[in-house]
């Protein structure tokens, strides 16, 4: 009998931990493994706001998809999915298709833009290796250009980010520290540079002890980040925002927007005809498409349902490795028909934000942390993963030590 071809499509923290462990679980004879991937680096998504922000290095973000996979048990193909038809158990990506036995989904999240007037076109995301260059390059772009230019632009100076969550705080952390030293280097007095969050909740980090949020607020303003709450963003052009708070509109004069609000699942979900919301399916107890039980889906394409609080949980890093981890020894127990498969449960930590220049907070354990504590807990947390994924070698290698910075 040929022995049963298992495809993971999505090199992620869900794809590429399921890749990692299931290479160490099965052997050659009982399973072929292939790893599809658009790129041929893997990046942990968790550092983008920093490279977007050009406080790290993008290459210090990615790490190579060969110095992680064993090649004489991973096949690994380069090349975008486009489609998957589960009945069929075909994947199509550009460049050719793939027939599976078992597949894997981990491709990830995509930002959802609300239909916001001119989103789509004129706002950057953060979202990838390639996108957070850009924001970098854009911004220092824009730096460079306001002494070169008769007339000043206001615009080129204000940096207007959307939505005050995890995403939109982390990188307006990163912006403070970045910004003096952009200054510097271009000779632009601070005082003339804005950076503002427009957040339509009440407050920013929503569903943050208030203590936190608070403490997050303070260093950020101290260190000159502007907070609207309440305020919706309306429009976005190339030059400027509207936001609308207490029924007025306002306008900023902006050439930079990033767009930090919201993400939903991948749209090859959606097209493939997979039952979605927000481009999420609804997995079973243990990871498996309810429609299809040869198809895992893992990180965040896949929705879990947190029973104490009757929501699907968050969309986090810690969830997609840890159901990487599960869906590998779900598959190993598939392969050798060994016993029932494993419920997932997430074993939830807690969660840290890093706040820019060794700043940091959250809770672990339940336990509230702050400043330098949460910090030198936030980079043991992104060594600990490279650590799960790489060993020692690649911890030494990518890893965070400017712990007393
Ligand atoms: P991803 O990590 O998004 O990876 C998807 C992979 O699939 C990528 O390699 C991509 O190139 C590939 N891919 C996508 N589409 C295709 C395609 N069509 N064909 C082939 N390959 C494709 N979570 C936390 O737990 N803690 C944090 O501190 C935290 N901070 C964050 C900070 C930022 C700035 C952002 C943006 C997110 C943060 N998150 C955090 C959320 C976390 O990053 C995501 O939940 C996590 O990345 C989801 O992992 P995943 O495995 O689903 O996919």
């Amino acid at each position: 009998m040929n022995k049963p071809k298992i495809v993971i499509a999505g090199a992620g923290y869900g794809g590429l931990i399921t890749t990692v462990k299931l290479q160490k679980l099965i052997g050659t004879e009982e399973a072929s493994i292939t790893l599809i991937n658009k790129h041929d680096y893997h990046y942990q998504t968790t550092w983008l706001h920093e490279n977007a922000a050009g406080t790290r290095h993008h290459d210090q973000t990615r790490i190579a998809i060969k110095d992680v996979i064993d090649p004489r048990k991973v096949n690994f193909v380069q090349d975008t999915v486009t489609k998957i038809d589960p009945e069929a158990k075909k994947v199509t990506m550009e460049n050719g298709q793939i027939s599976y036995d078992y597949l894997v989904i981990g491709l990830g999240f995509e930002p959802a833009n609300f239909g916001i007037e001119g989103l789509l076109d004129h706002a950057y995301n953060i979202r990838s290796i390639n996108s957070s260059r850009l924001i970098r390059e854009h911004i220092e772009h824009n730096f460079a250009m306001y002494n070169n230019e008769s007339e000043k632009k206001e615009e080129r100076l204000n940096i207007v980010i959307g939505g005050g969550g995890f995403t939109g705080i982390e990188f307006a952390g990163e912006l403070a520290e970045r910004i003096p030293e952009l200054c510097k280097e271009y000779d632009i007095d601070r005082d003339k540079v804005r950076v503002t969050v427009i957040e339509a909740g009440p407050s920013v980090m929503m569903g943050f002890d208030p203590q936190l949020v608070e403490y997050a607020l303070n260093s950020l303003e101290s260190r000159g980040i502007e907070f609207q709450t309440n305020a919706f963003l309306k429009e976005v052009s190339a030059d400027s925002i509207v936001y609308e708070k207490a029924e007025e509109k306002h306008t900023i004069k902006t050439n930079t927007t990033v767009w930090a609000a919201g993400v939903q699942g991948s749209s090859v979900l959606e097209k493939s005809g997979f039952n979605v919301k927000r481009n999420k399916v609804m997995v079973t107890e243990d990871l498996r498409d309810p429609d299809h039980d040869d198809i895992f889906i893992v990180g965040d394409c896949a929705a879990v349902m947190n029973e104490e609080t009757g929501k699907p949980y968050p969309p986090t890093a810690q969830i997609a490795t840890q159901m990487g981890f599960n869906c590998a020894q779900n598959l190993k127990a598939l392969i050798r028909k060994e016993s029932n498969t494993q419920k997932f449960v997430p074993d939830l930590k807690g969660t840290l934000a890093s706040l820019g220049g060794g700043d940091a907070m959250g809770t672990v354990m339940g336990k509230k942390l702050y400043g330098k504590p949460a910090d030198v807990m936030k980079k043991a947390s992104d060594n600990r993963y490279l650590y799960q994924l790489g060993g020692v070698g690649l911890v030494l290698k990518k890893g965070k030590f400017n712990i007393f910075s």
